[in-house]
């Protein structure tokens, strides 16, 4: 089969490579869409911490599965099932965790091997190609319930990249008030009928409920966490870059406010069922943010741009 596999830090070649086989417990996919992630483009670019190498990368999948005959998207990890993160419903923490697309191979490639245990079977008449977003939703919706979002309330999120978009999305479904900062004019001008159809505002001189960083300079922390409203909540949904220091004085509003600093990294399962339905009821707006299906040998044209985080999603349609 083909496959794109990177071979070492900046080089992602195609390659004619063995089906993957089955083992026990596992499924062999083929793949119909992979999305491309700006993770992706950064492990071709720099590396990542959890990273194989020669790997086939790719975690956002959906395909067929040559068991069942029937549609799935991947949930991209191998967890034990027994650690305690796994057995309390946190198996994107699990201890022993491996990840599709960083330890084991993924989904830019016409095949891939998957435990039969991260299937998730497609609703209804709902494209793959919108489908395939359930894993970038889902850790939005991770955010979310690490945040404790209720309905009505007023979360400002920072970064409209494709991430950011795909939160303000998840906070209009679940009853909240999206409003999203970006410094970046026309990353604003290009998501402006995305950000209409889903009544995300400009951020204004208000106080918040929640603040999520979809972006990676300190800057966001620290400036969202004096938007705070007493009793608000940070979410820190992107790993900062820069090692700018945080001022005490900042640390101390959380003391006088009652503020909360929470993290979110991933998603399990049951975020991406409720991704999986979310996606069913915006179809539609979702379709604005795909700004090009490519086959797999286009990827490396299209990874600079993914990794400046100048492009919406981009999938690869086999
Ligand atoms: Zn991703
Ligand atoms: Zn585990």
């Amino acid at each position: 089969m083909k496959a794109l596999r990177l071979e070492k830090i900046g080089k992602l070649a195609m390659a004619e490579i063995p089906l993957p086989r089955a083992g026990k417990d596992e499924t062999v996919l083929k793949v119909t869409h992979c999305a491309v992630c700006r993770t992706d483009a950064k492990m071709w670019r720099i590396g990542h911490r959890d990273l194989l190498l020669p790997r086939i990368p790719g975690h956002e999948i959906c395909g067929i599965s040559e068991k069942t005959g029937r549609r799935a998207v991947v949930w991209p990890g191998r967890s034990c099932g027994c650690c305690e993160p796994c057995r309390t419903g946190a198996e994107n923490l699990c201890r022993e965790m491996r990840i599709i697309g960083f330890h084991e191979d993924g989904g830019f490639a016409e095949y891939v091997r998957v435990p039969d245990s991260s299937l998730l079977e497609i609703p209804g008449d709902l494209p793959g190609s919108i489908a395939v977003l359930a894993e970038p939703l889902a850790c939005a919706v991770n955010a979310l319930q690490q945040a404790d979002m209720a309905p009505d309330e007023n979360v400002l999120i920072y970064g409209a990249g494709p991430v950011g978009l795909l939160l303000a999305m998840a906070v209009k479904a679940g009853g909240g008030r999206p409003f999203l900062k970006e410094i970046r004019p026309e990353k604003l001008q290009r998501t402006e009928s995305f950000r209409r159809r889903i009544g995300a505002l400009p951020c204004e001189q208000k106080r918040y409920d929640v603040v999520i960083n979809a972006a990676p300079s300190t800057e966001t922390f620290i400036e969202g966490m004096t938007r705070l409203d007493f009793g608000g909540r940070f979410c820190l949904f992107s790993g900062l870059t820069d090692d700018r220091r945080v001022p005490a004085a900042l640390l101390n509003e959380i003391h006088y406010r009652q503020l909360r600093v929470s993290g979110a990294y991933g998603c399990t399962r049951a975020q991406m069922t409720s991704a999986l339905g979310i996606l069913d009821d915006f179809r539609d707006v979702v379709e604005l943010l795909i700004e090009a299906r490519i086959p797999l040998a286009s990827v490396p044209v299209v990874l600079p741009a993914v990794a400046d985080g100048l492009a919406l999603k981009t999938i690869v349609d086999f």
